[in-house]
């Protein structure tokens, strides 16, 4: 007799997964195997920063405020990862998360579906609000600094905040996040030559530092390969000064992470550029106008935002995201002649 997938189920989540028959939580595979875990929801496409790496100077155009997602819309789409495909970590992040008004009433709601929550943020503004983002149910924070050195941070970032972001740092780690990891994005000729400081930086605060390798999703279309500083040069740089030994099964995380020989913590590298982890992706991303996506590099989108303010139920949303899961890729092509950027920057993707 043949066997017919109930409408609304895939393959994967019909015939190999039963429980999804009595009403639980099925994975939700891609075509190479690989099992989605992780979303990761842009809550804005605005910033306080102008990061080079990310954004111009001037002249971004913002959405309007009615395109983009309210925290209902949010949350029934975070709901239905959770319940019908386990997805058991989520990160929101932006543009800049902290920007978006009430952020903490996201919090609350997300938290509440009994997840791993965490947040990317430049951390100019958490002096202020560390508290209130982990009292609403915020697990981990991710801060971005790519400068110890002022004059610098202000070049990189056209804002003069290096000593907000530093102070953000130490209130979230008063506030009790665990971990507080910083993201420092290495660029050729322009903060290189501070690696070993930033590594410093992290062992003498027990954070981990993860240097993420320049990815040609800038605004100003500035990217070339040379500027590219690769994992390999990272970390022996590093080790130079501080010995290290690789940790083992990295799994699905983005980074590979050392341990410092010494006891002084680790470091980690995201080689999105020179190592490419695709194979081990477990990740989904979603915009801040509801625009699913499968990659950060991918050059397609799936409407949700559509579906829901047309009135569709959640069987309907669910069949566009495993439909968009079901064309996810091997993985981006950045270092073939093929590789074509997408029309989105990073800021208007989500990192
Ligand atoms: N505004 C927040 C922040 O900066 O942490 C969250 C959004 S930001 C787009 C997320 C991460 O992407 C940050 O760690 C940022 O440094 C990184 N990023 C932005 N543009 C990048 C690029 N072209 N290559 C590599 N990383 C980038
Ligand atoms: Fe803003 Fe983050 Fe992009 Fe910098 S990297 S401009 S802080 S969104």
């Amino acid at each position: 007799m043949a066997m017919v997938c109930p409408p609304g189920l895939t393959w994967q989540r019909c015939c190999f997964y039963p429980d999804v028959m009595a009403g639980g939580a099925a994975d939700l595979v891609d075509p190479f195997g690989r099992v989605i875990r992780d979303l990761r929801i842009s809550v804005t496409d605005r910033c306080n920063f102008r990061c080079t790496y990310c954004m111009p100077a001037e002249g971004m155009e913002w959405l309007p405020r009615g395109e983009v997602l309210t925290f209902e819309e949010i949350e029934r789409i975070a709901r239905i990862f959770v319940e019908r495909y386990g997805v058991d970590g989520i990160r929101l992040t932006g543009g800049e998360p902290t920007v978006r008004a009430h952020l903490t009433t996201l919090i609350a709601k997300l938290s509440a579906l009994g997840i791993d929550l965490a947040m990317t943020t430049n951390g100019a503004t958490l002096r202020n609000i560390a508290h209130d983002l982990r009292s609403a149910g915020l697990n981990r924070i991710n801060i971005s600094l790519d400068t110890l050195d002022p004059e610098r941070f202000e070049a990189m970032t056209r804002r003069d905040e290096l000593h907000n972001v530093l102070a953000g740092i130490d209130a979230a780690v008063e506030a009790g996040f665990d971990p507080v990891k910083v993201n420092t994005v290495v660029e050729r000729g322009v903060n290189d030559d501070e690696i070993v400081a930033m590594a410093t930086f992290g062992r003498e605060r027990g954070i981990e530092v993860r240097f993420i390798e320049f990815m040609p999703l800038d605004a100003e279309g500035h990217w070339v390969n040379d500027k590219v500083v690769g994992q390999d040069e990272i970390v022996a740089k590093i080790a130079e000064v501080f010995p290290l030994e690789q940790v083992p099964a990295r799994g699905a995380a983005p980074a590979d992470r050392w341990r410092y020989l010494d006891g002084a913590g680790t470091v980690g590298v995201i080689p999105t550029v020179t190592k490419p982890f695709c194979g081990d992706c477990d990740r989904v991303r979603l915009t801040a106008e509801g625009q699913f996506r499968t990659c950060l590099f991918a050059t397609e989108e799936s409407d949700l935002r559509d579906l829901l303010r047309s009135g569709a139920d959640d069987d309907a949303v669910a069949k566009r995201i495993e439909a968009a899961v079901g064309q996810k890729w091997a993985g981006h092509q950045i270092n073939q002649v093929t590789f074509t950027r997408p029309a989105r920057t990073m800021s208007q993707i989500g990192g």
